[in-house]
């Protein structure tokens, strides 16, 4: 990494001492004043966030190159707000829309009236594979990313830490329903490292916010707004906007977004995913049948989610 150029924005496990259970005092205090400053950053005015936001677009397209960067854009909100700031600061990047082939049919036209409009490239990547075939072939995403984890190790005779097991023991009862969270990797990783690999461009500019999950706010707290991966460099430039700064923002530029924000959904991406339906009885299944019949018709008769809710018992309808 270009430390000079990114060091304000950038941090690394071997500061924080992040996986050393043996932190020093000075690592502690780091890892607890970056937690505060999320915290105040969180709090400033949207005009400050902006001016946040640009500056941390600038710093890695000028360390990496405008050629090299990509807008990760999902025809959702939060990307809408990231690629409006992104063009208005004159960077017409690619916009590149991961399209598990479960997205909402509103994103999916609002993503190419959006790029039509604004001059942009729009590349849709799709995954060479079905959702359907990855279900029955691997298992259905259900409950979370872990429980599905460890509900498809068990069901599938292969160790698992003892400690994990204890934390999903209420989940242990639906270990012979075929779940599996190996969904994520064929219809959304897998598709988008190919085609970084093809295109050659490793720097993706996401529209990801610390508000949106714990998970967020760690990887922010650990590594910053802008990081490399083994394959990837990250950039997240609108992590300290919160839900009300994205509509004060959508309100101030008159963007008008996919329907689907306008008819109760509050979250774009995939449609039927059954990862968080135990939490909610308004889960996504639920909402899928109020907003589109049609497709909830499919997702449960003929792409098996039918029978696998009834199994965990999760409401459908
Ligand atoms: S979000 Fe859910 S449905 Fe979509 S790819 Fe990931 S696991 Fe599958």
């Amino acid at each position: 990494m270009t430390e000079c150029s990114l060091s304000g924005f950038s941090l690394n496990d071997e500061k924080t001492g992040w996986n050393d259970p043996n932190k020093t005092e000075e690592q502690r205090a780091l890892l607890r004043s970056r937690g505060n400053l999320l915290n105040k950053r969180m709090r400033y005015s949207l005009d400050y966030k902006i001016i946040l936001a640009k500056t941390r677009i600038n710093a890695a397209i000028m360390t990496y190159g405008v050629n090299n960067c990509y807008v990760s854009f999902s025809g959702g909100k939060d990307s809408a707000v990231l690629s409006h700031l992104i063009l208005s600061m004159g960077y017409k990047l690619e916009h590149v829309f991961s399209n598990t082939r479960l997205e909402y049919p509103d994103c999916v036209r609002f993503a190419h009236e959006w790029c039509r409009k604004k001059g942009a490239k729009l590349t849709m990547v799709l995954p060479d594979i079905m959702p359907y075939e990855v279900w029955k072939r691997y298992g259905y995403p259900m409950f979370s990313k872990e429980i599905a984890n460890i509900l498809e190790r068990v069901r599938t005779h292969k160790t698992v830490n003892p400690k994990k097991l204890k934390r999903v023991k209420n989940f242990l009862k639906y270990k012979d329903v075929k779940i599996s969270e190996r969904c994520c990797y064929y219809l959304k990783k897998k598709p988008i490292m190919e085609w970084q690999k093809r295109s050659n461009k490793k720097v993706a500019i996401m529209g990801v916010r610390a508000e949106e999950s714990r998970v967020r706010r760690t990887v922010w707290v650990r590594k910053g707004c802008i990081y490399e991966t083994k394959d990837q460099v990250v950039v997240h430039p609108i992590i300290f906007l919160t839900e009300k700064d994205v509509w004060d923002y959508v309100k101030r530029f008159k963007i008008r977004l996919p329907n689907i924000y306008y008819n109760g959904v509050k979250r774009n991406g995939c449609y039927c995913c059954g990862f968080g339906c135990h939490l909610n009885d308004e889960n996504n299944f639920v909402k899928l049948k109020k907003l589109n019949p049609k497709l909830w018709e499919n997702v449960m008769n003929h792409w098996g989610f039918a029978k696998v809710c009834k199994q965990c018992g999760v409401k459908t309808e």
